[in-house]
């Protein structure tokens, strides 16, 4: 398959001679009128009804017993890995194919990543490396799972829902169990997601969502802790907002809090961002169907949800034959102006955790070698489908 069909296929989807980007946001709501109601309320910092509101409406939506919002998704997996009881010192298993936010967010808490691989079926964690890396190397006693060279505890387990497609996770609960460890979704790419039926970032203790701009929907910059029970929201609320304790004007913190909590202007745009999800959603899944079809029958690999998933296909993919072929592909598309990219180079090639422990990565490699994410704004193309 020659790099320029695909600048053609891509340019007669967003019917474009421009510039086409790789994901952007679209505004075509209500998101002035939230927005411009917090300017002329006044409202705009962390005390407002958009705010609340738009954790409520997260809450129905992901089927969350509470959501907590924040200034983005990295401080939500701070706050998140901070309330799952993460201390200095702690491992933290997560993959090694994943945004640096992750370990970022580990790494702040004096935490250290243990890197294991990723299943070539959902492009995150895979259970049965994680399995593999705890046989080998980690022990339970009385006090917990502790690694047996350095005794250092096992604490949590991190996995990412690449580009939203959903990781394994009935085999992946079932290792936490055996060994004692606790689940942190990083589903900063997955709203919009769902396991079984059941929305990503539910199933651990806590999960994490991000809604950057280039997600798949945006407050600007802006987070969100899903919990798994309303008092544990409340905690964490509390612990995003200084811990401090309510009261008309005495200022009183009862325990180390962030100051985390997402501005009522952020929240304005997140209230009407989600009326439009599912718009966006079941453009984003029309075109994957596009995608696919088009590299049915060539040597490309389009990177397809799992059979257990629904996803949220965040950013399509496409697996190329060999590195060649990706880095010709990466070129001729981006100097025809049609933005591709490659994944992220893996987390133990940073200067930051090139000594953090880790698992046999061929799949994470592999990966590494060989994808490339296509244009993903969600777009109308049912007109192209009879084409
Ligand atoms: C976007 C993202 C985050 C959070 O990023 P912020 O920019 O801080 O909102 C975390 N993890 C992954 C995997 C992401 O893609």
């Amino acid at each position: 398959m020659q790099a320029s069909s695909i600048v053609e296929f891509v340019r007669d989807i967003y019917r474009s001679n421009d510039f086409i980007p790789l994901h952007v946001p679209t505004f075509s709501g209500n998101e002035k009128k939230y927005v411009l109601e917090t300017i002329d309320s006044t409202f705009v910092s962390s005390v407002g009804r958009y705010v609340d509101e738009f954790e409520k409406t997260v809450e129905g939506y992901t089927g969350s017993a509470k959501a907590v919002a924040t200034v983005n998704g990295t401080a939500a997996l701070h706050t998140a890995l901070h309330m799952a009881g993460i201390v200095r010192g702690d491992l933290v298993i997560t993959q090694a194919l994943t945004f640096v936010a992750t370990c970022n967010a580990l790494h702040h808490m004096g935490a250290e990543p243990v890197f294991c691989d990723v299943s070539p079926v959902s492009l995150g964690l895979c259970p049965k490396s994680v399995e593999n890396f705890l046989l080998e190397h980690a022990e339970i006693n009385d006090k917990g799972c502790f690694h047996k060279k350095s005794r250092q505890r096992i604490k949590a387990v991190v996995p990412m829902h690449t580009f939203g497609h959903p990781v394994e996770l009935n085999e992946l609960i079932s290792v936490c169990k055996k060994w004692h460890l606790i689940l942190v979704e990083d589903a900063a790419e997955s709203l919009g997601s769902f396991y079984k039926g059941q929305h990503t970032g539910t199933f651990g203790q806590f999960g994490v969502l991000s809604f950057n701009g280039n997600k798949v929907i945006t407050t600007g910059g802006g987070g969100m802790v899903l919990c798994q029970s309303i008092e544990e929201g409340l905690h964490t609320k509390h612990v995003t907002t200084t811990a401090k304790v309510p009261h008309a004007y005495e200022f009183y913190h009862d325990e180390p809090g962030f100051n985390y909590r997402m501005p009522n202007l952020n929240a304005a745009l997140g209230c009407a961002q989600m009326e439009s999800l599912p718009d966006y959603l079941s453009h984003k899944r029309a075109l994957a169907k596009h995608y696919q079809a088009f590299f049915e029958e060539s040597d490309f690999k389009f990177v397809r949800e799992p059979d257990y998933a629904q996803s949220n296909y965040w950013l399509n993919a496409v697996m190329c034959p060999d590195v060649e072929s990706r880095n010709c592909l990466l070129k001729e598309t981006n100097d025809a102006g049609v933005m591709t990219r490659p994944i992220w180079q893996l987390m133990h090639r940073l200067p930051m955790f090139k000594n953090a422990l880790r698992n046999d990565l061929s799949q994470s490699e592999k990966i590494e070698a060989r994808l490339v994410n296509l244009p993903s704004t969600p777009v109308v193309v049912a007109e192209l489908r009879h084409k």
